[in-house]
């Protein structure tokens, strides 16, 4: 518990810097993986000896696993950042409006009445007009910045039951999480038809929430382990697989296994909704051909570790359609979780880059596999004035599937 000692597998050799998106941005060695390890290092001291930034560089980190994915000493960065982590939580000291974005960020989503709560105030905003609220004289900064990251609204559309089949292929149980109903309901609702006409049935349990993600990675590795366990009572124990369409959370499910190493059955039926096609229909879909730019957005969650293999795959049954990825060589949107919250400044900074990087492409369509992800870019797109359609890969074959 706690265990830092693995910092000192770091050779110190600087190879994973340049993949570091915070140390490309600030070229800080405290806002690299390296500087960040010697850091972590110092927590074993007194506190008298801290570097005096140690809490603020150790939370600009993304935890992209940037760093962790090419480290040759096998580090693992991740993991010591979360324990890191959690040793200061007791020792913050947070300003009021610190801590209404942090229970915002980690609590109203992670139980039923907190997402009814988030979704009467979605409506709310929404009838008031995000524009006209954004452009109200005093309205604070991470009140805009909450605002601006507020998707258009998605019609109620096809439900499991409307789109139960034979389920002559199975059942397959669609894990939602905590914002999926909210924000990405047009790629959850694309999922079960998507499923539903090849043959699945597609079942939604109610008592799901939150993977846990993001109380893991801010130092409540206990409230985690609660919504890990309630996630495994309301998917059951079956062998029935459990389909993800957000990369971030299928990571944490599929992590579910090293953290509770008891749930192990449970990782071993979760699968990101790509690969569950690459993988059940390896011989392709019958897809109409699409004679268009589509840009391809990678979430560091789908590249450092869902990998990007089966992705690709998929998107090249469709017939005629010209990919640009556009991170080939990695970069964070600065999403990453509540970072895009917590850390505005920094968060901005790589959405920018990102989002000049996507309209270099000339595409009208941007991909990208990760809620938070999609949120960033398509604010970050808003804000200039462009009308991308910004979608889930599932969406996209869903309206090509023949
Ligand atoms: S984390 Fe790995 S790649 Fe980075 S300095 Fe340490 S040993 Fe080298
Ligand atoms: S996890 Fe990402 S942001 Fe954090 S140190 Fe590693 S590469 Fe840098």
């Amino acid at each position: 518990m706690n265990d830092l000692s693995a910092t000192r597998r770091c050779v110190k050799c600087g190879l994973c810097l340049p993949h570091c998106p915070t140390f490309q941005l600030t070229g800080n060695e405290a806002d690299s993986p390296r500087g960040r390890i010697s850091l972590m290092q110092m927590l074993d001291q007194p506190e008298s000896d801290w570097s005096p930034g140690l809490f603020k560089h150790l939370d600009q980190c993304l935890l992209c696993h940037a760093c962790e994915a090419m480290c040759p000493s096998d580090v693992p960065y991740d993991g010591l950042m979360d324990r890191a982590r959690e040793r200061l939580e007791p020792r913050r000291h947070r300003s009021l409006a610190q801590r209404l974005v942090r229970a915002a960020g980690l609590g109203l989503l992670t139980s039923g009445s907190g997402r009814r709560i988030t979704a009467a105030l979605l409506g709310t905003v929404r009838a008031l007009g995000v524009r006209r609220l954004m452009r109200l004289p005093g309205m604070p900064d991470r009140a805009k910045r909450l605002l601006e990251l507020i998707p258009p609204p998605v019609p109620r559309g096809a439900q499991p039951q409307d789109v139960a089949t034979t389920a002559r292929l199975g059942q397959i149980n669609l894990f939602t999480g905590c914002t999926g109903e909210l924000f990405d309901r047009a790629t959850l609702q694309s999922t079960r038809q998507l499923l539903g006409r090849l043959g699945y049935r597609v079942i939604t349990p109610d008592r799901q929430g939150c993977c846990g993600a993001l109380h893991q990675h801010n130092g409540e590795p206990r409230k985690a382990s609660q919504l890990a366990a309630a996630n495994r009572t309301a998917f059951g124990a079956n062998d029935d697989p459990i389909v993800t369409c957000a990369s971030g959370c299928c990571a944490q499910l599929l992590n579910y296994a090293e953290l509770y190493p008891q749930t192990d059955g449970f990782s071993r039926r979760v699968t990101d909704i790509m690969a569950f096609i690459a993988d059940r229909h390896a011989g392709g879909l019958c897809l109409k051909p699409l004679q268009e730019k589509v840009a391809l957005h990678l979430p560091c969650t789908q590249r450092n570790l869902l990998g990007q293999d089966a992705l690709l795959r998929v998107l090249g049954w469709i017939p005629g359609l010209d990919l640009r990825i556009v991170n080939p060589e990695g970069g964070c949107c600065g999403a990453a979780g509540s970072y895009m919250l917590t850390q505005p400044e920094l968060a901005d900074r790589l959405g920018a880059a990102m989002v000049d990087r996507v309209l270099a492409t000339d595409a009208r369509i941007l991909l990208t596999t990760n809620i938070g992800c999609s949120l960033q870019l398509a604010a970050g797109i808003r804000g200039r004035g462009q009308a991308l359609e910004v979608m889930h890969p599932v969406t996209l074959l869903d309206t090509l599937l023949d």
